[in-house]
């Protein structure tokens, strides 16, 4: 018997030495950007989500190395009333959409639906800088709320320049007609969460998007972790159509109110452009 203590004792000394050895090497493993650390990263228990434990309002708590808890985060409320109409300094001409540019594919990583683009052929200018058009995805309901009204979908077209400060368009979607862009970019759905899909085609954005160029412009962060407050946000005033099933489509396959709630404006200005 006592044997047996013995015998377990040295076990239990074996198992607290080698999760030491583990922390250790945990620790090790996340300062450097090896693949190691990547799958390190990827165990972490508790990912940022859109519910329960880890929601939004835990995200600044979770991802200790983001900004999420900082003074210029987005999205906000847009009270019109409020917005100071001025240029904002991005012309229709500064948005340069090639009409071959090809998606390269679609993937759900489980926080949205993502078109993603292989090539820099899409880009925006602004304030003497270049924008490469990277990706776009979808929240169901909008982010940005206007008025307090939310909108059904929104569309996030993210351009990043050469030194990672963003230009993000926010392009509403309103329940109407049917949308020939939304029957090009449904039929390579559905994407289960984690599943990509090639698309290989070509699509022109400038067609639906950009036939109204007011918007309202203002200084905020990525609206998911780690929240970089490097965002500069153009949310269009007009909204885009497309039918009800056609919104339905998207927001099935994206976790359910995949939206983070507005964020208070601290001192900042929204600005009208028209
Ligand atoms: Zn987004």
């Amino acid at each position: 018997m006592k044997k047996l203590v013995v015998l377990m004792s040295v076990f239990a000394l074996t198992i607290s030495l080698s999760c030491k050895e583990n922390e250790k090497k945990t620790e090790e493993a996340t300062d450097l950007p090896t693949e190691k650390a990547v799958e390190v990263k990827k165990e972490t228990p508790k990912h940022w989500s859109y519910d329960g434990e880890t929601s939004p309002e835990h995200w600044a708590e979770i991802e200790k190395e983001s900004a999420c808890g900082g003074n210029h985060q987005s999205p906000i409320d847009i009270v019109t009333a409020n917005a100071i109409t001025k240029p904002s300094g991005l012309k229709a001409s500064d948005v340069h959409y090639d009409a071959s540019t090809i998606i390269h594919d679609v993937t759900n990583n489980g926080h949205s639906l993502q078109y993603n683009f292989a090539d820099n052929n899409n880009y925006v200018n602004f304030e003497g800088k270049r924008y490469n058009l990277a990706q776009f995805h979808f929240h169901a309901a909008s982010e940005h709320s206007v008025n307090g009204m939310h909108f059904p979908l929104v569309i996030h077209m993210v351009h990043v320049s050469e030194d990672k400060k963003f230009v993000v368009f926010a392009v509403m979607v309103t329940e109407g007609d049917e949308s020939n862009a939304f029957d090009f970019l449904e039929s390579y759905l559905p994407v289960k969460p984690g599943e990509t899909k090639v698309v290989g085609k070509s699509h022109h954005f400038e067609n639906y998007i950009l036939k109204d160029f007011d918007h309202y412009y203002y200084q905020g962060s990525l609206t998911t972790p780690p929240c970089t407050e490097a965002v500069n946000w153009f949310v269009f005033k007009d909204a885009i159509k497309a039918s009800p099933v056609q919104v339905k489509t998207i927001a099935d396959l994206m976790p359910r109110n995949n939206y983070r709630p507005t964020q208070p404006l601290n001192g900042r200005t929204v600005y009208y452009s028209e």
